[in-house]
């Protein structure tokens, strides 16, 4: 666990990077994604934060490494509010979409968990005294969402797998993925948390992380 700037941390990496943000209200713990182990995030007892404490899980897309622990946590926090894009819903959702969530690849069963909120274009979601910008970002699956959080008065994005990778089994579309590319790139965030490749910074070190990738996965 490693503290990224006032109220915002990196739990670690279990399948994917979780990060968390503590709303310091009643609205308690946010995370973005899940990773694959309950266990890993009931790490945070031992950081002053309380596990019990998390209320809300904004999913940043389908695959298996950033939600196969959402069932745990359902089940050991029943309620715990998930959010994702309305695209990306129906794997998560639903069993049986063993190639979009990737969990063929990984060898694993996924326990689909129902979603509590979905997205359907960018929007602001309010936790307490943060605003949450949802900013729908498709390209590596269709239902892609990067969110963005200030502290600070820093932007912080957090853009998970921004890298990639593409194929027809996530419903890939490379043309998408340049056009939400550009979208980040105009947010100038001062800070970039990743999913496997883990945090940018400052501003400039951002751009040229998104550009490079944008620059390889040309369509
Ligand atoms: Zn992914």
């Amino acid at each position: 666990m490693k503290k990224i700037i006032k109220n915002i941390y990196h739990v670690g990496d279990s399948g994917c990077s979780v990060f968390l943000v503590d709303t310091q209200s009643e609205y308690g713990l946010v995370l973005i994604d899940a990773g694959m182990s309950l266990d890993f995030i009931r790490q945070i007892d031992s950081y002053n934060m309380r596990f019990k404490d998390i209320k809300h899980c904004i999913l940043t897309h389908c695959h298996i490494d950033h939600i196969d622990a959402c069932a745990a946590l359902k089940g050991a926090l029943p309620k715990i509010r998930f959010y994702a894009h309305e695209l990306d819903s129906v794997p998560i959702e639903e069993p049986g979409h063993d190639e979009r969530t990737a969990a063929s690849w990984y060898g694993v069963k996924y326990k689909p968990v129902k979603l509590d909120r979905k997205f359907y274009s960018d929007m602001t979601l309010t936790l307490g005294g943060y605003d949450f910008q949802i900013i729908h970002t498709p390209g590596h699956t269709p239902g892609s969402i990067s969110v963005l959080v200030e502290s600070e008065g820093k932007k912080v994005l957090f853009g998970q797998d921004l890298h990639g990778p593409f194929n027809d089994g996530f419903l890939s579309d490379l043309e998408d993925y340049q056009a939400s590319m550009q979208k980040l790139l105009d947010l100038k965030a001062d800070i970039l948390c990743e999913g496997h490749y883990g945090i940018f910074e400052p501003a400039d070190k951002v751009r040229e992380y998104i550009e490079t990738y944008k620059r390889q996965n040309q369509h």
